[in-house]
């Protein structure tokens, strides 16, 4: 594939950049690394890689541009995200070409990932007139209470793999118009769509004289880099999406200073559905949640609760679907399930298919490496699903691969206790007819996730929600609603603007 290197910033030494401190590319004093792409494995770009010096160096930069930009109206701020929001609109086609090369997604999944980015940029735009406090009645006379909200300062944004563009477009967008600056630690497996990203920001502040190029910063490199980055105590909230076992790690780091952090981690998503659903409609959302993006999404689809009246049924229709899904080289037109990211990760898919055999666990179909029509070096795999005798111990676990486990029920008790009966705590939905369900399942005592769905699938989310799960999962809210709120500080503010000086509580202390 061509990379569109009018989007890249220039090689140094034949190498990309491993640091970017606004418009200051540096290769980076750590090791070079040299990321492979899912569709070939071969390789993608030799790329810098950046030191804990050099983060320090980053963090010090955008810090400086901080205390430049929190002094810049709100408003006139969302007129750089505007700006780049007309950046990632012009190139949209080129950027998910370098998602596509870097994660491996279909080119349709690749472009609502960059559209995703428009769409929280308009979003933010939006925000950015809306910064609102509250006025709150004051106790004493002639007194006003009130609060505001201020810039935070730099915040760290570690991103995963698989939304490679669109988990730092969530933060970032937001941030900007909160008045703080971005130290952007990408995944070591896409740091060609992070530069790109990274450009257009700067591009953008380059036409905006109160835009400090180094608003944005990245530094590129392995979970050392994303370590220096939670640890530094002038980064007062991190942002972290990934791993489970990544997110433990750096709320720890991130605790011991007491900083903030907002963590999006694993899912083990889960759909119950119903004697009442309605198949045509829950077979096409199964399948959606389940494979797309070779079910390496977060929010993908892992276990499917089916009431034991019409499970045969739908299982017979979901693997005459999975039997004809085009599978394959994620370049060529009318494929819809590419390459896994690596080899570690079919081999997890392996594991896991191995130890759910041994819990019981039936293979209804998929689970093998496809080497007929794809290119050589990268790892496809036919979609699986596999029927279980009840929820076992494989099921707790989030397998990052389309693998799909089938239970059934009998009572909505039961439904429940299996939905809620794993760690994660992401996004899960329920197929029904039935009202009573549906306001059971979203309600106090329902979906115990932070996405609870009704007659839809458990991924594709839109930008306008608070985006993030419970338990495990780490309890972080990102992207729409008042998502907002954690990159600003919350300042509560009393005027006295009378003569006299009463105390709260009627507190007497006359001097
Ligand atoms: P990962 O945990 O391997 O890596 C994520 C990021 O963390 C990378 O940038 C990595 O370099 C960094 N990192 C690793 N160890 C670190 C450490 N000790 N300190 C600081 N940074 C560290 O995850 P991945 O394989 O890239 O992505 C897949 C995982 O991400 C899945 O579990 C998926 O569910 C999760 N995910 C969650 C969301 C969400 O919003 N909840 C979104 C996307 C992906």
């Amino acid at each position: 594939m061509e990379l569109p290197t009018n989007l890249l910033p220039a090689l140094i030494d034949g190498v990309r950049p491993g640091v970017a401190i606004g418009a200051d590319y540096q290769l980076g004093s750590g090791a070079a690394f040299e990321p492979l792409s899912p569709i070939d494995g071969e390789l993608t770009s030799k790329c810098g890689a950046a030191s804990p010096a050099d983060v320090g160096a980053a963090v010090a930069a955008a810090h400086e541009a901080f205390l430049q930009w929190r002094t810049v109206p709100a408003p006139v701020r969302g007129q750089l995200v505007l700006r780049i929001g007309e950046m990632a609109r012009r190139h949209k086609a080129e950027l998910a070409k370098l998602i596509t090369l870097e994660a491996g997604k279909i080119p349709s999944e690749a472009e609502g990932e960059v559209q995703e980015w428009i769409d929280v940029c308009d979003f933010a735009v939006g925000l950015s007139r809306q910064l609102y406090g509250l006025s709150i009645a004051s106790e004493r006379p002639e007194h006003q209470l009130i609060e505001q909200w201020h810039p935070l300062g730099v915040v760290g944004v570690i991103s995963a793999f698989n939304f490679p563009n669109a988990v730092w477009a969530w933060n970032a967008m937001i941030a900007l118009v909160c008045g703080d600056s971005i130290v952007w630690k990408p995944s070591e497996q896409t740091p060609l769509i992070s530069l790109a990203c990274h450009e257009m920001v700067v591009r953008a502040a380059a036409t905006m004289p109160e835009a400090p190029a180094a608003l944005s910063c990245v530094v590129n490199g392995g979970a050392d880099v994303g370590a220096a980055l939670a640890a530094d105590k002038r980064v007062p909230l991190v942002s972290a999406t990934g791993s489970t076992a990544m997110g433990r790690k750096v709320a720890v780091a991130v605790g011991q200073r007491l900083g903030r952090s907002l963590l999006e981690l694993g899912g083990n998503n889960a759909m119950i559905v119903t004697p009442t659903a309605d198949l045509d409609l829950a077979v096409r959302a199964i399948v959606f949640a389940a494979v797309g993006t070779a079910g390496q999404r977060c929010t993908s689809l892992r276990r499917l609760i089916v009431h034991s009246s019409i499970v045969d049924e739908l299982t017979t229709r979901l693997e005459k679907a999975y039997k004809s899904l085009p599978i394959g080289d994620p370049t060529k037109e009318g494929v819809l399930v590419g390459p896994l990211v690596s080899e570690a990760s079919f081999n997890n898919m392996q594991t896991s298919l191995a130890a759910a055999k041994l819990q019981g666990g039936e293979v209804l179909c998929g689970g093998d490496r496809v080497t007929d029509a794809v290119p050589a070096g990268g790892f496809y795999v036919t979609p699986a699903l596999v029927r279980m005798p009840k929820q076992t111990e494989v099921m707790l676990d989030e397998t990052f691969a389309p693998l799909t486990y089938i239970v059934t029920y009998d009572t909505l008790d039961e439904a429940m206790a299996i939905h809620n009966g794993v760690p994660q705590g992401l996004s899960s939905a329920i197929f029904t007819g039935d009202i009573r369900e549906a306001g059971r399942f979203t309600g106090p005592a329902g979906s115990d996730c932070g996405i609870a769905n009704v007659n839809i699938g458990t991924s594709g989310a839109e930008i306008g929600g608070a985006f993030g799960g419970e338990k495990d999962t780490g309890g972080g809210r990102e992207s729409g609603s008042d998502s907002w709120k954690q990159y600003m500080r919350r300042t509560t503010t009393t005027v006295n603007y009378g003569a006299a000086l009463p105390l709260a509580q009627g507190v007497k202390f006359d001097v």
